[in-house]
């Protein structure tokens, strides 16, 4: 049997190149890969596929596109996963993960997995072989989709073995955004002003939650949430100094509101965490110079950022989210456990 690739290169579909010397793509990079799990390599592991979280921006550009119709957007997720052997949305580019049973595990990976193991991945899922036979249930208050089908973890790519003493969709959930909380608790410092947009979803909560634990009674955050329930639902949590409900994207009323909240400094640091476009500028013009501003959200341009920052005169660093912090599964799977309301709350909305 073949060894295989550890980062799946052989399982990338050669596309028609431009010359001979162009470089083969990693499988992130890819337009195809080959989801055969017939074929078989010692550093794969393959899983039957029960759920795949959709990630957020994906999920709602899949729902606009179909109308709002939660089936549309199963029959979406088939079409990229036949066209593409990936759930690799071809308008926002992201992803998700998966949360399935260990099938096989190859001779060179068996210190990773043992078969029957229940797994959720932790690489995305435009980068893991997938192939859909049936689209089960489309839920899209927690943006996942049941599903039958099978799919292919490489030798590199992160997974986390599911805990017993926690609801699987719950859990899949919040493994989705794991790799927010650790950044924030990286860069918030005692005393920071901290600004979180979209503060209200998923990574949003999360990233104000680890704010306040690295805060303690130090330091603000403020919040800014468009959708009013998940507004509402932030502030009883009581972690926030402020939150405020507005529209991220009208960008000089962020700036005008967060100026006004402090004094006209800007806040130290901000986290975008929303699921749309256009917020690129909001954040920055929000944060005071030689202030970070972290960009969680795949909805992101890097382009606005950088030619926005630029035009106006902003001299902040700009992070771009690394999904992946070591350690980031047990992180965020212990923030939630260890706060009562916010593992209630997250229970209610995604279980
Ligand atoms: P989520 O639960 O959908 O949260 C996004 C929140 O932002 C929602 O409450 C949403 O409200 C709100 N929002 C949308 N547009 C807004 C606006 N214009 N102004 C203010 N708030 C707005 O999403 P999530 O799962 O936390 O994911 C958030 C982002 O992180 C997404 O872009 C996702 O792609 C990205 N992500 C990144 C990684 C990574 O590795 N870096 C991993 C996973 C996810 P509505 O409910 O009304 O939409």
């Amino acid at each position: 049997m073949e060894l295989g690739d550890p980062l799946g290169l052989h399982r990338v579909v050669p596309e028609p190149r431009a010359s001979e010397t162009d470089p083969l793509p990693l499988p992130q990079r890819a337009t195809r890969l080959d989801n055969d799990t017939d074929k078989c390599f010692e550093s794969e592991i393959v899983v039957d596929v029960a759920t795949l979280n959709i990630d957020a921006a994906s999920f709602r550009q899949m729902e606009e596109a179909a109308g709002g119709d939660p089936d549309g957007v199963g029959r979406l997720v088939k079409e990229t996963v036949e066209k593409r052997g990936k759930q690799h949305n071809p308008v926002t580019g992201s992803g998700g993960m998966l949360l399935g049973k260990v099938k096989r595990v190859g001779d060179a990976v068996r210190d990773r997995s043992n078969v029957g193991d229940r797994i959720a991945t932790l690489a995305s899922l435009s980068l893991t072989p997938l192939r859909v036979t049936r689209v089960v249930a489309v839920r899209a208050a927690s943006a996942q989709v049941d599903i039958e089908g099978t799919a292919v973890i490489f030798a590199s790519a992160p997974f986390a073995k599911m805990p017993n003493n926690m609801n699987e969709r719950l859990v899949l959930a919040i493994l989705d955004v794991a790799g927010a909380a650790p950044q924030v608790a990286r860069l918030v410092k005692p005393g920071h002003t901290v600004l979180v947009l979209g503060a209200g979803g998923k990574s949003g909560i999360l990233c104000c939650a680890e704010a306040r634990r690295k805060l303690g009674k130090s330091g603000r955050i403020l919040a800014i949430e468009s959708h009013p329930p998940y507004a509402r639902e932030l502030n009883s949590l009581g972690i926030c100094d402020m939150v405020v409900e507005a529209d991220a994207r009208d960008v000089v009323a962020v700036r005008d509101r967060i100026a006004e909240l402090t004094q006209g400094e800007g806040v130290d640091l901000t986290f975008s965490c929303v699921n749309t476009p256009g917020c690129e500028m909001g954040a920055i013009l929000a944060t005071k110079d030689r202030g970070k501003v972290y960009f969680f959200a795949m909805s992101t341009s890097v382009t606005a950022c950088a030619l926005g920052a630029e035009g106006v005169g902003a001299d902040v660093d700009l992070l771009i989210g690394n999904g992946f912090a070591e350690g980031h599964a047990e992180h965020t799977l212990a923030l939630v456990r260890e706060d009562n309301r916010l593992r209630s709350l997250f229970e209610r909305r995604y279980t």
